[in-house]
């Protein structure tokens, strides 16, 4: 474990062997690690979700001043930004930052048309999510992400250190084995600030035209009426986003 995985160089998961017994399921250790091997040249793209808070929390024990990235698609809504100015003020030595997409929600009507995302989500999360990521994550080793392994079947085989084909980089994910009540736990033990909605109805938010009360499992309200589960954050390449 004493070679730093990067892209270029990666050999797996150092922890792939390892079953986590501590209370926080390997998360801690795995954070640990993870600012130990890459210093500042790691981001954590937080979407102020459920484990984004939890992971906050447990990253900012840390590494107080660490780099927190929010994907401002200007179609949040106002609960989530006011979520995000509770977080500021109880870790105000985090260095959040609101990444915004090239084009503002006007550019993209002139040229796309308007509300592109009730015809195609895709190139519109390509545009407001994948672009402004793959921007903030320029220069960057390695970055957190917040997945669970229960959350979806595609998310079943994520491991903590990953080889991510999406942004050229490393991603590292400690919440691996934590399930929905693990992290509600948390949140209730540590008295976390969380996201409102959650109260009603919406485990899971992102923008206002692609979430909608869950029907079915955790992530069941995002995108409803599309065969569409995931931004593309994290999914390989397609030559259409
Ligand atoms: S979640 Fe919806 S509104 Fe937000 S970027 Fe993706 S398609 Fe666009």
């Amino acid at each position: 474990m004493n070679t730093k995985p990067t892209y270029e160089h990666f050999t797996g998961d150092p922890f792939e062997k390892e079953q986590p017994k501590d209370e926080t399921k390997g998360a801690f250790r795995v954070i640990e690690w993870a600012y130990k091997q890459y210093g500042s040249d790691i981001v954590y793209a937080c979407s102020f979700g459920a484990e984004g808070i939890v992971l906050i929390d447990l990253i900012s024990k840390v590494k107080p001043d660490a780099d927190v990235v929010f994907l401002d698609t200007d179609l949040h809504f106002q609960e989530t930004y006011d979520l995000i100015e509770k977080v500021k003020k109880r870790y105000p030595k985090l260095r959040i930052h609101m990444k915004k997409p090239d084009l503002t929600l006007e550019q993209q009507s002139e040229q796309y048309g308007s509300a592109l995302w009730k015809r195609k989500p895709d190139q519109c999360c390509a545009i407001r999510k994948i672009k402004p990521l793959e921007d903030a994550l320029a220069g960057a080793v390695a970055w957190i992400s917040g997945l669970r392994r229960e959350q979806s079947l595609s998310r079943s085989h994520t491991n903590f250190v990953n080889k991510d084909e999406r942004f050229h980089s490393v991603k590292v994910c400690p919440l691996i084995y934590w399930t929905w009540e693990d992290v509600w736990d948390y949140i209730r033990l540590n008295s976390l600030d969380y996201n409102e909605l959650h109260d009603q109805g919406y485990p899971s938010v992102g923008c206002i035209p692609c979430t909608a009360k869950a029907v079915g499992d955790d992530r069941s309200g995002r995108w409803q009426g599309f065969n569409k589960t995931e931004c593309g954050l994290h999914t390989p390449r397609s030559d259409d986003q």
